[in-house]
């Protein structure tokens, strides 16, 4: 089946018992034994498992082409648990661009506990070979990177790790693209990471994560650990974000649309210095994402002439665009990386340029997206 039509179906067979349409929401902690250890469905404290929640997790396997899926409580908690896979000692080689959330989490919580990490521009597979030592046991991979829009090549970054004598594994974090655009799974990827907060959500209401991986090995590890750690959705939670994935296509394509627009705007704008969009003819990496990718998504940066004073002047000016964090719903957000979302990198090697801002483009009319640009970058000097 094609992917719109799995994004509705794929888990979601109507409930057998009163042939609900729409997924139950399980709201229960525990389920009646028929006698010790005699469990009706396979299900015994909603920790280790609930029906709402097996519903999502068997739709993302699907929809990343997986062999399984694993859902969390955020983003960051299914990081967390992959990085659990990991000893002391171990080395863990990343993107120099990556999400300012990741980098808190490996530099300020796992590097207390002996994994060693170190940073890479991923989009130079060149540099991918010679960072790579001995005890590296996982490559963290995320295309187009967040906020800059770098995108790496998966399928080369896995031969590269697959050519090893012990080959790391391979986690790309597919928040931006989502498997509409990208499946990493079948271009050699062990795993995939995403926060289901942003488009596959796509409303803007609900946080979440997952991870979808090829191998059912590593399955056992990481559902073990995923009970273990406890960092779990509720089945609402759950609801929601699968109501989300049953639009992803369309909302995508629209997105891809109006943003393609707006980076064509801004690209001719005499205020704009420099626009980033993966299927910009700009864009430096722009003929593989156009391989790798089936648009360039929602997601636009630019930097502005006037720098930070600027970019905080057209973030404050919009009307539609609304200024906050986040990402991936049906409505535009604006905002400056540099003091948001990626504070936690400020002084470090992965500072964002304080005049970057960036859009996440909605699902809006474009000729008021465009309108509230314009009006917006005339009020910048
Ligand atoms: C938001 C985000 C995360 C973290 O997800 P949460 O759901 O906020 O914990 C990780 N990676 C990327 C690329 C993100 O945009």
């Amino acid at each position: 089946m094609k992917f719109e039509t799995l994004s509705i179906h794929a888990g979601q067979e109507p409930d057998p018992i009163t042939g609900a349409v729409m997924t139950p929401i399980y709201q229960t902690s525990t389920y009646k034994q028929d006698g010790v250890g005699g469990l009706r469905g396979g299900y015994e404290y909603s920790r280790t498992g609930n029906p709402t929640r097996t519903a999502l997790e068997t739709c993302l396997a699907e929809l990343e082409a997986g062999q399984f899926g694993l859902a969390y409580a955020s983003g960051l908690a299914a990081t967390d648990n992959v990085l659990r896979l990991f000893a002391p000692g171990d080395h863990i080689l990343a993107g120099n661009d990556v999400y300012g959330g990741t980098f808190r989490l490996f530099e300020c919580v796992f590097r207390s506990y002996g994994l060693d990490f170190s940073y890479a521009d991923t989009t130079d597979l060149e540099q991918v070979t010679t960072n790579l030592r001995p005890n590296t046991r996982l490559i963290w991979l995320e295309t187009p990177t967040n906020p800059l829009l770098r995108v790496s090549d998966i399928s080369a970054i896995a031969k590269i790790a697959r050519q090893r004598s012990n080959p790391p594994l391979l986690a790309v974090d597919n928040t931006f693209a989502t498997p509409y655009l990208q499946r990493p799974l079948t271009l050699g990827a062990d795993l995939v990471v995403h926060s289901t907060t942003k488009y596959l959500g796509g409303h803007s209401d609900v946080i979440g994560g997952a991870v979808i991986g090829a191998d059912i090995q590593l399955r056992e590890r990481l559902a073990f650990l995923q009970n273990a750690v406890g960092a779990v959705p509720g089945p609402l939670d759950c609801f929601l974000i699968l109501r989300g994935i049953k639009t992803l296509a369309v909302r995508l394509d629209r997105q891809a649309e109006n943003a393609a627009m707006i980076a064509n705007l801004l690209a001719a704008h005499p205020k704009v210095a420099q626009v980033i969009y993966p299927f910009h003819p700009s864009h430096p990496q722009v003929e593989l994402a156009h391989r790798q990718m089936r648009s360039g998504g929602g997601m636009i940066s630019f930097i502005l002439r006037g720098g930070e004073t600027a970019a905080r002047k057209v973030v404050k000016s919009t009307r539609i665009f609304a200024l906050a964090e986040s990402l991936g719903g049906v409505e535009s957000l604006i905002e400056l990386p540099a003091v948001m979302t990626h504070a936690s990198v400020a002084n470090s090697p992965l500072a964002v340029d304080p005049g970057l801002v960036r859009l996440s483009v909605g699902i809006e009319h474009i000729d008021d997206l465009l309108d509230d640009l314009e009006s917006a970058l005339i009020k910048v000097k």
